[in-house]
């Protein structure tokens, strides 16, 4: 099927279709990219595939690189950004693929002569839409667009042949639900429920990089929940399966795979980046080993499930080969997140604490995480009073206290470079600067200050004494106002 389709298409995109035909080739938009624009999404990278060989494109762009043996060319434009889209543009040579092994890549590569023979390879039939840019045709040899429209992700061809062939196509399928919030059609579903073991044959790379982007979609809850329905979650994470009908009573409806995953969903609703979101995912993994019978109570107990799960986050992790930073992150959170279990004892003392485990700027993470349990469990929305109270301690926790020792001078300025001698006499000095400070913080510099100092020694002691006196009750009134202020912001008394 040939449509009439007017796509607005980048000019550093057409160019490079152009080039190619007015050299006489063949040229097409394709892929994930098509797909994009036929959904009204702007693609996020573009590919363009071509009857012309790596040889022949190459010479036709000022900067080509004929990236690897893939019959795949990289047409790169230096002077755009190194995120951009158009920084590099693949033109990949028309190809047909047979033997694999592995489940990898080809073993080696025929190139096609037609496009219908290309888009046959690829994986999905949204997937194997091709555009021409000249002509304004969408070309769509596999229903692709159908297929869209229904929401439904379906092979191209045969099912069986297509995830034998490469098991990655797996974890695609399962992504695109997740990204899109399509389904997966019947037949397809079935054959790749069947080929599913076939996942233990692909790089952890590959899969990691699959798993990442179902984690950063728009549905990751769905997604993995058909991970496990269809008998995949074994290869990408068997500890998260452990928590499958694990009850947990007390406030808890869900069990502890599911609240884990509504957790996740959370923080993807929020938007919160990748290592907020593996931490709501992994908060509670540990609960399934650590749960215990509390008789007497008649409820189960979960102590140190916090530690076991860190441990068990740590390993999955490593496995997948995160990197440091991401896993050292999500392994921190998981270990802090019950930091709010004993509400009540909640003091100053004990906030700092937490802020010196998981550091200042992992505690607002922290607080986030607690927000995405909460919703996991089926809690309303709004923050009660408890955790509107913690916040307001943390920020007063973090801010530094008005004291003299926002002052541009000390005593050890005082006494060795303006020869004054250690005593009360500097004290009462310092907190009457502070007090002028407070009111006029501009003149907080070394020279405003060493000649109000001279003029302060002047006075006798009793005055001196006075002003040092005013000056700290007028340091304690702001410290109580900003605190009151903190309160406020936060909505508690
Ligand atoms: P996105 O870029 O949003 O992650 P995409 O579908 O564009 O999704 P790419 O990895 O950019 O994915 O691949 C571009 C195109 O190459 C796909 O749309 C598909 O036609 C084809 N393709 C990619 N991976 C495979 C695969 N494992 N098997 C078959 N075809 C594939
Ligand atoms: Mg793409």
């Amino acid at each position: 099927m040939v449509y009439t389709q007017n796509f607005n298409i980048p000019e550093k995109v057409s160019r490079v279709t152009s080039a190619l035909q007015q050299a006489g080739y063949e040229a097409y938009i394709v892929g994930g990219c098509v797909r994009d624009m036929c959904m009204g999404i702007t693609p996020k990278d573009w590919d363009i595939t071509t009857n012309a060989t790596p040889e022949q494109v190459i010479p036709l762009f000022a900067k080509a690189v004929h990236e690897n043996n893939f019959g795949m060319v990289a047409i790169i434009d230096e002077e755009e950004p190194l995120e951009s889209p158009f920084r590099s543009i693949e033109v990949t040579t028309y190809r047909s693929e047979t033997t694999y092994t592995n489940n990898r890549h080809p073993d080696h590569i025929t190139y096609a002569q037609t496009l219908r023979e290309d888009v046959r390879r690829r994986d999905f039939t949204m997937n194997a839409l091709a555009y021409d840019v000249e002509k304004g045709e969408l070309i769509d040899y596999y229903d692709g667009l159908k297929a869209i429209q229904e929401k439904l992700i379906v092979t191209v061809e045969n099912p069986h042949d297509r995830f034998e062939e490469d098991a990655l196509r797996i974890m695609r399928a399962i992504r695109f639900t997740a990204q899109l919030g399509f389904h997966i059609e019947p037949q397809t579903e079935q054959a790749l429920s069947a080929y599913a073991q076939n996942l233990s044959t692909i790089s952890v790379e590959r899969i990691r990089d699959e798993f990442v982007k179902l984690i950063m979609s728009a549905h990751p809850m769905h997604g993995l929940q058909k991970a496990h329905t269809l008998g995949i979650m074994h290869y990408i994470s068997p500890e998260l399966i452990e928590g499958v009908g694990v009850d947990q009573s007390r406030n808890h409806v869900y069990d502890v795979w599911e609240h884990n995953l509504r957790a996740l969903q959370k923080t993807a609703d929020e938007q919160w980046p990748l290592y907020l979101r593996l931490a709501a995912l992994f908060h509670d993994v540990g609960k399934p080993r650590t749960r215990r019978r509390d008789t007497k109570k008649n409820i189960y107990t979960f102590y140190g499930h916090e530690v076991v799960g860190a441990k068990m986050t740590k390993e999955f992790m490593k496995r997948l080969r995160f990197p440091k930073k991401t896993t050292d992150e999500v392994v921190k959170l998981v270990r802090y997140h019950m930091f709010f279990s004993d509400p009540e004892q909640i003091t100053l003392s004990a906030v700092r604490r937490m802020i010196t485990h998981v550091g200042k700027e992992y505690i607002w993470d922290l607080m986030k995480l607690r927000r995405a349990d909460r919703i996991g469990m089926g809690r309303p929305q709004a923050a009660p009073y408890r955790l509107r109270k913690y916040e307001a301690m943390i920020e007063q926790a973090l801010r530094d206290p008005i004291s003299v020792q926002q002052l541009n001078i000390n005593g050890d300025y005082m006494i060795k470079d303006m020869g004054m001698k250690p005593g009360p006499r500097m004290g009462w000095m310092l907190h009457a600067l502070l007090e002028e400070i407070l009111e006029q913080p501009e003149n907080n510099t070394r020279e405003w200050l060493i000649e109000r100092v001279k003029d302060l020694d002047e006075l006798d002691d009793e005055t001196l004494r006075k002003l040092g006196e005013k000056g700290k009750s007028t340091k304690e009134q702001h410290e109580e106002e900003s605190i009151r202020d903190i309160h406020k912001k936060h909505g508690v008394a």
